[in-house]
């Protein structure tokens, strides 16, 4: 497996978790989920590398059989999917992590200090109401918020963990904390600047803020015949009313990006008066304090409704590391390629690893913007230049 590419690895992937519309789907601990991380095993091995993996389920690859104690560079990016997302969100990072700690390890020189890559076990929120729980368990080491969660059958985020993680655990070692003095993250851009400029590689300065909440109206419900209209508390109709009205405030504040992408109405059966629906609301800002305005313009709305407000996320935006930004651009003129500096509005684990340790992240182009769709795609060429970058800046920092 010496001379693996990038494209090579994420080839092994294709089957897995396939959907019908051709895109994958890869959630949190289920099925196309402990098989992927089953394979991600295999390459690890395969690389000449060892593999451990924690109580949550991120799993990790070093070039020694020891853990190591003292301080690490990370390097790394997640394994889950949205639903019938692409190859390549996620997954191209976390396997390019993988190639390229195996390549600086067996290059001639001497590493300085020890590399890890990491593959995270959720960074989407795709199946319980938390998002990048993978990276906030590396840094907090606290399940306490997560193992109660419920998904949709009903399942809890603790029993399906402690599955999938047992599943793994003949197969890999078990780690215990690292210190990490920087992280860094390959991912691809999931917009439409690169391949617009016809630059190779993205340097990210910034990472969008984000706050995700759940809201819930109750009514009552009932037999959609026998109850006159006069006489009826239908939350979908509360529901369409207080949506209106997000849409048309929010649309006030400058460059915010709102979106309300799941609505579940209970008991969703066309003869019967909804009494519950709930909704999701995600919003997005480089500024927390124009975030902070958004967020209190929902809550004064939701308030008027009498509907609840929960908060399932809170990241805020944050600056990429100045020094690790420069190495990358360096790395990108060492192996002859472009670059362009570019903020990116979508979250990352970055994100939540930048607010503790010096973090960058490198960007490639993705064919016509698109992502968490089945037709999210990069070329062969540019996934395997931002792994020669990502290779590049390794060698650099350990060297
Ligand atoms: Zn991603």
């Amino acid at each position: 497996m010496q001379d693996k590419k990038i494209t090579d690895l994420l080839e092994s992937f294709q089957a897995i978790g396939r959907t019908k519309n051709q895109g994958y789907t890869r959630t949190v601990y289920d099925q196309a989920w402990c098989q992927a991380q089953k394979q991600c095993v295999n390459i690890i091995k395969e690389l000449g590398l060892v593999p451990w993996v924690d109580e949550i389920g991120n799993l990790y690859a070093t070039a020694d059989l020891t853990w190591p104690k003292e301080p690490v560079i990370l390097v790394g990016s997640h394994l889950d999917t949205v639903v019938d997302g692409g190859l390549y969100d996620g997954l191209y990072g976390a396997l390019a992590a993988v190639l390229s700690v195996s390549q600086v390890t067996k290059s001639e020189q001497r590493l300085r200090q020890p590399l890890v890559a990491v593959i995270f076990s959720e960074e989407e929120g795709s199946r319980f109401d938390a998002t990048f729980t993978g990276s906030q368990y590396l840094l907090e080491r606290d399940l306490k918020g997560f193992d109660a969660l419920d998904d949709v059958q009903g399942q809890t985020f603790g029993q399906v963990r402690q599955a999938a993680v047992a599943a793994l655990s003949p197969f890999v070692q078990t780690a215990s904390c690292l210190k990490i003095t920087q992280y860094l993250e390959l991912h691809i851009e999931q917009g439409p600047i690169l391949e617009n400029t016809g630059i190779n590689i993205g340097i990210v300065t910034t990472i969008v803020g984000q706050e995700r909440f759940l809201i819930q109206l109750v009514g009552q419900a009932n037999h959609a015949g026998t109850t006159p209209m006069d006489c009826r508390d239908d939350a979908c109709q509360q529901a369409v009313s207080l949506l209106a009205d997000l849409y048309r405030e929010l649309a006030q504040i400058p460059d915010l990006r709102y979106t309300i992408g799941k609505v579940q109405l209970e008991p969703n059966v066309a003869n019967v008066i909804p009494g519950l629906v709930t909704f999701s609301l995600d919003l997005r800002h480089q500024d927390q304090s124009v975030l902070s305005e958004a967020v209190g313009v929902v809550a004064k709305l939701v308030d008027q409704y009498r509907a609840k407000l929960e908060r399932t996320t809170a990241v805020m935006p944050t600056q990429m590391d100045m020094g690790l930004q420069g190495e990358i651009a360096e790395a990108c003129q060492s192996v002859g390629l472009t670059h362009q500096f570019l903020s990116s509005g979508a979250g990352h684990d970055a994100q939540v690893m930048g607010e503790q340790v010096p973090t960058a992240m490198i960007f490639v182009p993705s064919v016509g913007g698109v992502s968490h769709v089945p037709d999210e795609k990069t070329t062969p060429a540019d996934l395997e230049n931002g792994q020669r970058v990502l290779t590049a800046v390794l060698a650099k920092l350990v060297g």
